[in-house]
């Protein structure tokens, strides 16, 4: 079998004319592909367009590697190497049971041990524990550390939740999960509605039941209990330094930039703030109810404090600074600005959104959250020229310091700050002229969604068919 990675690619997407009769059977070869995943996982809709989006970026390799198909790479990376789905009891403060879902979907360690996060949100169901395990897999290839991919969660709702609850609810989510887990099998971080709380009380449990301090079991920890400096910032800040490269291809910079961040969670607030560093002025953000608008520059530590201490909604905000807005219809992409970071959820930034941001002159949109642009959103920016950075590039930098992390607890060290950020800072540029340079060989210049997608599936699939059909 050859090496995908070592096999220069000379040919372009411009020579697809030169081989129609290749590019006619990868395309059927790919929908036949497609139509499996479907029928196969039926309902799984957020699943089935990740799926979609990466496997028509592949056109041009299946072209040049046919035998790709022979080996059945792409039906083995669609199917999850195991998938685990239990039920997790828990009792409230008032004494009432309840039953929640917890899900962990090991999907690909060709590359490494499991790796990624975990999410607990009342929508989270299979589909999309599994549309975050595949993104996962290419997101961590591209990091260039030793992680394969793997998602869960569970259906929980924290919102609200006492101190108590959640602990109750993590513990009783960690004993069963935790026969799965191991700092070379399987190792978990946050996600939405999964912070340094949450793992605090699902490292606990793990030590507790297994009778090790196995650090690297889980990342995200707090810095006295095997954390690793700039782990929280990390998702934030990578994304900020890889828009910065973005910009400086295109001979811009982050000063000055007018900036518009959906959400205000963790990646958020941490985009905000190395955004504002940088020289930017961020002025809008949101949360699941509304948005506000802060045209002097949203004041980060009030952001911060609503939502890292108090645990309130954005309201709040204006209470604090009546100067700003707080709308509650309509949307944050209506606010102008020329750079927008989606860093809430899945599909929040649709068509009419991509219209609405490239009426108000935006030039730049990259992604915070995971696949948050759907994909004719993205065709329209693409064909707006709108620059775009796709999430399993621009937010990598989250799960690159987990690796770190996991460096970090393996060599019982712990770095400063300044030399963590540093390495976080040469991660993202790396993985920027990864995927830069990819859609450059592969023709399509600029195209970040290709360039990500086809240096992520390379490094993956062959590390596949090196290891043999297992
Ligand atoms: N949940 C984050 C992501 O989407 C981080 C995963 C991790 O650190 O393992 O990449």
């Amino acid at each position: 079998m050859s090496n995908l990675l070592s096999n220069s690619a000379s040919g372009t997407l411009g020579l697809l004319t030169d081989t129609e009769g290749g590019a006619a059977r990868a395309l059927q070869e790919l929908e036949r592909v497609y139509a499996g995943v479907v029928a196969r996982n039926a309902g799984e809709i957020e699943f089935h367009q990740a799926v979609r989006e990466v496997l028509f970026s592949l056109v041009p390799v299946v072209i040049r590697h046919p035998e790709i198909l022979d080996a059945k790479v792409f039906e083995r990376l669609c199917e999850p190497e195991r998938q685990i789905i239990f039920r997790v009891p828990w009792q409230d403060d008032k004494g009432e049971v309840h039953i929640n879902r917890g899900f962990r979907v090991e999907f690909n360690s060709s590359l490494g041990p499991y790796k990624g996060g975990l999410r607990f949100h009342p929508s989270l169901y299979l589909g999309i524990v599994k549309f975050l395990g595949f993104e996962q897999i290419f997101k961590n290839a591209l990091t260039g550390m030793p992680i394969g991919g793997g998602k869960g969660g569970s259906d929980f709702n924290p919102k609200g939740r006492s101190d108590n609850e959640v602990m109750r609810f993590c513990q009783s989510f960690m004993t069963e999960l935790y026969r799965h887990l191991g700092e070379y099998t399987d190792v978990p971080a946050g996600d939405i509605g999964v912070g340094g709380r949450e793992i605090g009380y699902l490292f606990g449990q793990y030590k507790r039941i297994s009778n090790r301090y196995e650090s690297g079991v889980l990342t995200g920890k707090g810095l006295l209990w095997g954390g690793a400096q700039v782990r929280k910032e990390a998702t934030g800040y990578g994304l900020v330094f890889f828009v910065q490269e973005m910009l400086a291809a295109r001979g811009g910079s982050m000063d000055g930039q007018t900036v518009v961040v959906s959400g205000s969670g963790n990646v958020a607030i941490y985009a905000i703030e190395k955004a504002q560093q940088l020289g930017a002025n961020v002025i809008a953000c949101s949360d699941s109810n509304g948005y506000i608008v802060d045209e002097a520059g949203i004041n980060l530590d009030v952001v911060k404090q609503i939502k890292e201490v108090d645990r309130l909604r954005l309201t709040a905000y204006v209470e604090h600074v009546p100067t700003a807005r707080y709308v509650s219809d309509g949307s944050v992409w209506d606010v102008p600005c020329t750079v927008a970071l989606p860093c809430a959820t899945q599909n929040e930034l649709d068509r009419s959104h991509a219209e609405a941001l490239v009426r108000n002159g935006c030039k730049l949109v990259a992604e915070g959250a995971n696949m948050p642009t759907t994909p004719d959103a993205i065709a329209f920016l693409q064909n707006a020229k709108v620059a775009f950075g796709p999430g399993k590039a621009a937010n990598a930098g989250g799960v690159a310091t987990s690796a770190l992390e996991m460096q970090q607890n393996a060599s019982r060290d712990s770095w400063t700050f300044e030399h963590s950020e540093s390495r976080l800072s040469e991660i993202m540029t790396d993985i920027h002229s990864r995927c830069f340079q990819t859609a450059e060989k592969y023709g399509a210049p600029n195209n970040y969604v290709m360039g990500a997608n086809i240096a992520g599936f390379e490094m993956v699939a062959t590390a596949m068919m090196d290891l043999g059909l297992v």
